[in-house]
């Protein structure tokens, strides 16, 4: 069996979704991707997750053709496989419908950064795509979310900003890996919530400062991070 560690990990990332209350019945998948082989890793469709084996997950090429597995691949692939091939930085994605992630992205709302909740995850707003056009959703439809997603990434580095939200559809999170990208879904429906929460507060509420925002950001991210534990001390 091909990427059994990879496997795990996928399959890991998808109980970790459906454990962290980000999945609507069956509205949500995670993959991985092993850079080296040029394999993708993910989660069958309509396999109930209670009774999800390795086994069960399906592996593909970078443009989504199996490889390896007797289960159709969750619908969604083609958009995983253009993000892996576009954003060369990410090892896992995750897609829910998260609720509140869910209802920013049908308001067609960006969700701005109000804290450092947001700011210690996402170096920005988390952006939203344009409306799919309607040959878009008629023709290659998952492969077209994700030339829309990539659009909405061209100023923006995926690793600083690691998720978006597909106009009247839902959000999408990615990371290192699986784990993470499931980890970084679960922090995107917190901001989306506490961010509803603040604007019912105050509907005049104006996003964090710069520098609050780097400052969260920075100390957990990229070359000067320094906060938790250095990777192999702990
Ligand atoms: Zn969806």
């Amino acid at each position: 069996m091909l990427l059994a560690n990879l496997r795990e990990q996928v399959l890991e990332a998808n109980l970790d979704l459906v454990r962290r209350g980000l999945v609507l019945s069956t509205f949500g998948n995670a993959s991985g991707v092993a850079r080296e082989e040029g394999l993708i890793v993910i989660k069958p469709s309509g396999v109930p997750y209670d009774e999800m084996k390795p086994q069960d997950l399906v592996v593909t090429d970078m443009h989504g053709k199996v490889v390896e597995g007797t289960l159709r691949p969750s619908s969604d692939l083609p958009t995983h496989a253009a993000l892996y091939r576009a954003f060369s930085a990410i090892g896992g994605i995750a897609h829910t419908h998260s609720e509140y992630a869910t209802a920013w992205a049908q308001a067609r709302k960006s969700i701005p950064c109000f804290g450092t909740t947001h700011a210690d995850y996402f170096h920005g707003p988390i952006p939203l795509t344009k409306v799919m056009t309607d040959s878009e959703i008629t023709g290659e439809y998952e492969a077209n979310t994700g030339v829309a997603i990539i659009r909405a990434f061209k100023k923006i580095d995926p690793m600083a900003v690691p998720a978006v939200l597909v106009a009247n559809h839902g959000p999408f999170a990615w990371g290192a890996d699986a784990k993470k990208a499931a980890e970084n879904a679960w922090m995107l429906e917190a901001a989306a919530r506490i961010a509803w929460f603040t604007v019912g507060i105050n509907a005049k509420a104006a996003p964090v400062g710069k520098t609050l925002h780097d400052k969260h950001f920075l100390r957990k991210h990229g070359k000067k991070a320094y906060y938790g534990q250095a990777a192999g001390k702990k």
